[in-house]
């Protein structure tokens, strides 16, 4: 126990705290990365900063690790175990990287320049600045889709950001607690305790699964005058739930939800949002009425405005509204120096975590490739300057070449997987040259040992797993 005490101690206490970092450079290039999700994270991680000045601007200072939060929302996890400040990572690196907490507002791919914005609101804000850069990671996600109905910004609750859950776990125990206060008629009882989900997506499935647990598990023994009130609707547009999953898993998450009581409306768009009931459209084309305490709002994703506004300059060769097109090299068309990666391109592979993780880490291998060539070109110079030996000039003229060449960006897919609640899971793996699809508990537990193993920090990990423990002994916290 004390050597594996000691080994953990030494392995937290191996940090770059800046002071220890190389300084900024003038003469290097200076590279802008914009996010901190997954693509920019990712990209952080595996750059090699020696040979960049490295500036990353974020609206948020940390990485949010998107696959556990709907575990947020109903108190199973703990909102700091799954973020990570931006600043661990980059204290990581050779040379100091500044983080700024801004929101980046315009680039301007001529002048090569960004302008980001202090959002804090303390006295004395640091307002709005403009910067140049050398070579932009445009890694800004997007923003949650509303197909512009009318009712959903200010009535239901979104599901991306930390504090979404937070929003949805305070809202969630209001209704219950109303529900639950003395003397409230039996018509605002089914209201309050109606829990409608909107989105038959990966997300909108894990937090119907997240909030049955919660029901079963907790509500059932702090609220039994209510919790058997309790019912959750998830409206489904397309004919059936996960589209992008297998269709034995969508049957098998089809069945899990009505063993669980949780109704599924399929063909059934939501039409407008009002401030205690959705309208929804169904199959027959009938419109009905459908009351709700919480209204929690999945149904994908939209470009930010900054996305469309940079699709805007670049018109000519921007032409996707879906998101910004890039070469296979993640070169953003029109853009000299831009690369982007993640959810703000439109690309052939769906939107996901997986896919903007591994653009990072193949991005930062071109920034490998690109530094060594700067530091190779130099060596290049010098030696001709001081007319070396003709054999040495040619190795590193040969390694130069090597240097430039690029192998272009290949997605591979590790398989999908989705928490559906009470202890199930389901995974979609590409093994053995076809699709494995399993769900259940074994898929659980492979849920759960896939997302802590790819936790970013031992840190993370240690949290994710005590609040785990946490909930199995003392269950979940019902405070609002
Ligand atoms: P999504 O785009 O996957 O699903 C949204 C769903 O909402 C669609 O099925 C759509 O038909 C439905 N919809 C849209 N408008 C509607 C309306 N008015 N009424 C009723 N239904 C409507 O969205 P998501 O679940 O947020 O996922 C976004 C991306 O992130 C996807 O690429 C997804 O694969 C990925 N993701 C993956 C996981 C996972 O693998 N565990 C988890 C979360 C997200």
């Amino acid at each position: 126990i004390l050597t594996a005490t000691g080994a953990f101690l030494y392995v937290t206490q191996q940090q770059n705290h800046p002071p220890e970092q190389l300084p900024v450079d003038r003469t290097k290039p200076t590279l802008v990365v914009l996010g901190s999700g997954w693509g920019a994270t990712s990209f952080l991680k595996s750059l090699d900063t020696e040979e960049f000045n490295v500036v990353v601007i974020s609206p948020r200072n940390y990485f949010l690790f998107t696959p556990l939060l709907p575990s947020v929302t109903v108190g199973t996890l703990e909102p700091r175990s799954i973020i990570q400040p931006t600043r661990y990572i980059t204290r990581h690196k050779k040379r100091k990287v500044d983080v700024y907490e801004a929101e980046a507002q315009e680039v301007d791919p001529v002048k090569k320049t960004v302008t980001f914005q202090d959002l804090s609101d303390v006295r004395g804000s640091a307002g709005s600045v403009t910067i140049p850069y050398d070579y932009l990671v445009y890694a800004v996600g997007c923003e949650n889709q509303t197909f512009g109905i009318k009712g959903v910004p200010e009535h239901a609750c979104f599901l991306k950001e930390l504090g979404d859950a937070d929003k949805i776990r305070t809202k969630l125990m209001d209704c219950i607690e109303t529900a639950a206060f003395r003397d409230q008629p039996q018509e605002e009882i089914d209201r309050l305790m109606h829990m409608v989900v909107v989105g038959g997506g990966p997300t909108g499935v894990e937090y119907a699964g997240e909030l049955h647990d919660f029901l079963i598990d907790d509500l059932k023994k702090w609220y039994p005058e209510v919790a058997d009130r309790l019912r959750i609707t998830l409206i489904e547009a397309l004919p059936n739930v996960l589209p992008a999953f297998s269709k034995q898993l969508i049957q098998y998450t089809e069945s899990t939800f009505k063993e669980n009581k949780i109704d599924v409306l399929t063909r059934t768009m939501v039409k407008d949002v009002k401030e205690q009931a959705v309208v929804v459209q169904d199959a027959n084309k009938e419109i009905r009425e459908i009351p709700y305490g919480l209204l929690v709002w999945a149904t994908g994703n939209t470009s930010r405005q900054i996305t469309r506004d940079l699709m805007n300059k670049l018109a000519s060769v921007q032409t996707q509204r879906r998101g910004l097109v890039v070469d296979d090299y993640l070169s953003l068309l029109g853009g000299d120096g831009i690369y982007a990666i993640g959810d703000c391109t439109a690309t052939s592979y769906a939107p996901t975590a997986q896919v903007a993780s591994q653009q990072g880490i193949y991005l930062a291998s071109i920034f490998q490739k690109l530094g060594q060539k700067a530091k190779l070109e130099r060596q290049l110079n010098e030696l001709r300057a001081t007319s070396a030996d003709p054999a040495e000039i040619e190795a590193v003229a040969k390694k130069l070449s090597r240097a430039s060449k690029l192998t272009p960006f290949h997605y591979s897919h590790q398989g999908s997987l989705a928490y559906i609640g009470s202890e199930k899971a389901i995974a979609d793996l590409p093994l053995f040259n076809g699709n494995v699809a399993s769900g259940g508990g074994a898929a659980m537990l492979f849920w759960r040992s896939a997302y802590i193993s790819t936790l970013y920090s031992v840190r993370n990990r240690t949290l994710v797993l005590a609040d785990w423990l946490k909930v199995k002994i003392f269950g979940r916290d019902v405070s609002r």
